[in-house]
Parts: C-alpha cells; structure tokens; sequence
C-alpha cells in the first residue's frame, strides 16, 4: 500500500474531523519521522508537543514495555502497586500537595474546573451553584462541552450549543479586563494558558501572569494554569509559569507526560482544593492505570535528566534569531514570536492566494513538518531532544521554501 491508499482508507472510514497534511507516517526515531515511502522527515510539530522527548524515547517505550508485561489496567476499585510511586513522584518533582490522574487533556480541564467550582462552594463560600470561572479569549482548552463553552472561537463551538453556563470571557495578556471580571465575588477561579498555543502561539507580556497571580490572590480567586501544552519544559523551563515564578493553584498536564506514548494527563493542586473531592465524586476507568503511571515517571525522567528545558531555551533563542534574520530577507513572514522551542510565524498571503498550508507543503517536499493554525499562523515545535545540527537542517529548509516560494 502507498500513501494514496492510506489516505484513501482514512477518508472512506473515518470521520471527518480533521484535516492532515498528506504525509503518512509509519516510523519515528527521536525528531525524524519516515513516511510509508521510506522518506525521512525532521518533525517540527512533535504531535502539539507530546513528544517533547522525541518519537520513541528507548527510556520510555521499555517502561511502557515492561509495565505492559506485568500489569496494564486495575481501575481504581482497587490499589496498584505503581500509582503511589508515580503521585509521590510528580507531587515531589512540581511541589504539589496532591495529583488527581487523567488521561487526555481536556479531562484535565475538566477536572480542573470541577476543583474550582467545589472548592468554591465548599471553602470559599459562594452560594451554589453560582460560582464563575474566568477565562481568556481565543483559549484552548480541548473539545469537550465545557472546554467548547469556554471558547470564543466558532470553528469550535458553532453547532453545539446549548453551552455549559458559568464562564466569564476576557481578553487575553489584559490585566485592565482581569481586574473588572475580578470584582465580581461569585469568581472562583481563572482559567489561562500562560502562552496561548492553538491559538498561535500568543505570548503575553513579560509580567502578565505574575500580576495575573497576585491579583488572583486578592481576590480569593484560583489560579488555574493549563501547561498542557506550554508545561514540560517546551518553553525552556519545566513550567511556562515558572517564567514569570507564579506557582498556579491548579495546574493542569497533559501531552509530554506520557512522550507521546499513550494518554496521560494530571492535576496538581494543594489539600485545601484537591480534598474538597471525595472518594466516587470524580474519577476515570484508566486514569491513574499502572502502565500510565510507569510511562509518565520515565517521560518526566527523561525531561530532567536530559536537561531538555535548557536545550529548548537555548535552540530556542538561536531558531528566533535565525527567523528574524530570515524576516528581512522576506515579506512572506510578517511575525516571528514564541518562547523556548514554542515558536511561531506568521505568513503574509501572496497576491496569487496561496497561503501558509501552502507553505506547509512545501516544507513538507523538503523534509520538515509543519502544520498551519489559524490560516496564517505556522507553528514551529519540535522535539526537544532536537541538536544544533537538527536545528540548523530546519532553518535551512524553512529559508529555502520561504525564499523561493511565489
Ligand atoms: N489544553 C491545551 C492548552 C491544549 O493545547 C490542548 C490540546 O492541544 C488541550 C488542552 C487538550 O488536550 P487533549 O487533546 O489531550 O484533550
């Protein structure tokens, strides 16, 4: 079978929910992937930063492979002999009272936001069901019912109302807006991505979040920060928050906790808030699984040991750089932004229609993936694992494509 085929079968089978880049992947080895053809790729996508470590971390995968052979699934009817291991282990690393296991993202969210409101009923007083939580516009927060209803974007809710009420919408990196959503008493919590990533890699200004934070806690009000994507060292520290030395009151992981292995989220927060949950009032049949707990200890190894927020902050700052040389040399790009290896650019659209897909193809023909968000916007995130000469292959492609593209 060829690619064509593969992509055939997608489109016959199954739903249409997404639209990829016609590339059919079937091997990864840390940043390089290699399509069915054989054809050898550098990943600058990295699945939306859940293979920070790279494809197929040998660490990783023999954790998931030797945990396999034991014991995959118990659910929470009963203990396991990996979950404690993995809580004290996550809760040591981050500096948390408590971990409350996932799995995707969004349930990540999901629980978040449960915390918020039972903590505000329960400890801070607001009469049920009343509580508000703040988020930013242009969020993302996944695709679930709540997540869609906090969004201000139609390509995500536009269809499926009606919506989960109790949101408040603000502008995003606008302390101004935060302070009058935050004279309201029935606020519990705010609900923000320190770098919006889906939404192309907006970053706020140096201070945002600090004053975020210490506004918040005028207030009462939790700080929910979700590092789904930003956390785990892809902006070059371990969290995004940690930019600005904010410790959120919840903070959610998801993506780079499992490699790109297998669904693992979390959600740490302090006793005060994660104990207002109690035993049967919230849970998930895998969340917390052995082998989830086995992979999520090796994938957060892995980050540590191999000093990777470091290395994003330092190829970070050289990819910048090169974009911003490359930016003078271009009217294409109109926008270099991102920090550590979350980076973005924004294309001009040329007078004969094509656009940053366009640009993503032929990036594609050459060797480098890379996908479009919002129209314009090209993000640039690769495994982070990713060396100089790696870095410097990418450049290259992305300035011969842009130099030559009409
Ligand atoms: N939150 C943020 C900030 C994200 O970027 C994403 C996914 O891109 C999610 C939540 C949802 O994660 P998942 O797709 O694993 O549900």
């Amino acid at each position: 079978m060829h690619s064509k085929d593969f992509i055939e079968l997608e489109e016959r089978y199954g739903a249409h929910n997404y639209h990829p880049i016609d590339v059919v992947i079937a091997r990864g080895k840390g940043v390089w992937v290699w399509d069915v053809e054989g054809k050898k790729y550098l990943d600058f996508l990295s699945a939306y930063s859940a293979v920070n470590q790279g494809h197929c971390h040998p660490k990783i995968t023999n954790a998931l492979i030797e945990q396999a052979q034991l014991l995959t699934l118990t659910s929470r009817a009963f203990y396991n002999n990996c979950l404690g291991e993995y809580e004290k282990y996550i809760t040591t690393l981050l500096g948390y009272d408590k971990v409350l296991p996932m799995n995707t993202g969004v349930e990540g969210d999901e629980t978040a936001v449960k915390l918020a409101r039972r903590w505000a009923y329960d400890v801070k007083g607001i009469k049920k069901y009343d509580a508000k939580i703040i988020v930013a516009n242009e969020n993302f927060h996944g695709r679930t019912m709540m997540a869609i209803s906090a969004s201000n974007d139609p390509d995500s809710y536009e269809g499926y109302g009606p919506f989960l009420p109790g949101f408040i919408k603000i502008p995003f990196n606008n302390i101004p807006a935060l302070e009058k959503a935050l004279a309201d008493p029935n606020v519990a919590a705010f609900l923000v991505e320190p770098i919006q990533g889906e939404a192309g890699v907006i970053v706020p200004d140096d201070g945002y979040l600090r004053r975020a934070s210490e506004l918040c806690k005028q207030k009462n009000v939790l700080l929910i920060c979700d590092e789904v994507q930003t956390g785990l060292a892809r902006t070059g520290k371990m969290l995004a928050s940690d930019h600005e030395n904010v410790k959120p009151d919840i903070l959610i992981l998801g993506k780079a906790l499992s490699g790109g292995v297998m669904p693992i989220s979390a959600v740490l927060a302090r006793d005060e808030i994660m104990l207002t949950i109690k035993p049967g009032e919230h849970g998930s049949t895998f969340g917390g699984n052995p082998l989830a707990c086995k992979v999520a200890i090796a994938s957060l190894q892995v980050l540590v040991d191999e000093n990777l927020a470091d290395n994003a902050d330092k190829l970070g700052k050289i990819f910048r750089s090169e974009m911003n040389k490359l930016m003078q040399k271009t009217n294409l790009i109109t926008t270099v932004r991102g920090k550590g290896l979350l980076n973005a650019i924004v294309i001009k659209p040329t007078n004969n229609g094509k656009t940053a897909w366009d640009v993503c193809l032929a990036l594609k023909e050459n060797g480098l993936l890379a996908k479009p968000t919002h129209g314009d916007i090209i993000r640039f995130a690769p495994p982070l694992v990713i060396n100089e000469d790696e870095l410097q292959f990418a450049v290259d492609v992305i300035t011969k494509v842009l130099l030559n593209f009409n």
